[in-house]
């Protein structure tokens, strides 16, 4: 299932990938830099798909779901600023990609996935690739993970109609939430920061293109 036996090749491509797709694009932050040239991506996508791993774009995952592009993927982490003592969580496993770039970078990622389908080979390749610091669970992740709250930071994977309020009282104070919201076909990528006082800022920083945030504090269907 994994091909660990050409990683000579995926690291090459991943070399190109960091500098041609991120910093070329502005990504800074030199953890999340680290992270994305770690993180054997190949092993998040479908076999048939492998060999386009590292074009500069989203590919399917089934479930008519996507694995989100490398430089979106990459720009969400930077936002959240993550921290070695972080506790993270994640809306949209889908194949565990995101959260396994989270999970480099932070102490531990938790991450909610409703397709059970999705979550149980993501769950299989983090144990693969000896992610111990992931914590999966199936369900619907807009009302977020109140046993586990609060979190350093919260990342949604797919398009809500509106920024989840559930999510941002779910932040710690100076926490930061990142989540694609606005129309169907196309959000606005937000950055809502939780302030020292409780209170909530939101910043808009430009057009994206997500799969639906399905569930009670997203799209009905
Ligand atoms: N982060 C993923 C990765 O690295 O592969 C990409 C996620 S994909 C763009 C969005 C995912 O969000 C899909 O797998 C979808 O099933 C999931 N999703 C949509 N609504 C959800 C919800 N309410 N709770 C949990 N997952 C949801």
């Amino acid at each position: 299932m994994f091909d660990f036996n050409s990683s000579d090749k995926w690291l090459r491509e991943r070399r190109l990938m960091v500098e041609n797709q991120l910093k070329l694009r502005g990504i800074k932050n030199e953890a999340v830099l680290q992270s994305m040239l770690a993180v054997p991506r190949h092993c998040f996508v479908p076999a048939n798909l492998q060999k386009y791993t590292y074009l500069d774009g989203p590919l399917p995952i089934g479930e008519g779901q996507t694995i989100s592009q490398p430089y979106i993927v990459a720009l969400m982490a930077e936002l959240l600023e993550p921290s070695p003592g972080d506790r993270v969580l994640e809306i949209g496993t889908g194949s565990g990609y995101a959260a396994a770039v989270l999970a480099q970078m932070v102490a531990t990622v938790y991450t909610i996935e409703r397709h059970a389908s999705l979550a149980a080979k993501a769950q299989e390749v983090f144990q693969a690739l000896n992610y111990g610091n992931i914590i999966t669970r199936v369900g619907d992740g807009t009302k977020g993970w109140p046993e586990e709250a609060p979190f350093d930071g919260i990342l949604v994977s797919a398009g809500a109609p509106a920024v989840p309020k559930s999510l941002c009282n779910q932040l710690k104070p100076g926490g930061r939430l990142v989540v694609p919201a606005g129309e169907r076909q196309c959000q606005e990528l937000m950055l809502v920061r939780r302030g020292e006082d409780g209170g909530f800022s939101e910043e808009k920083l430009g057009e994206v293109v997500f799969v639906p945030l399905i569930g009670e504090e997203g799209w009905y269907r």
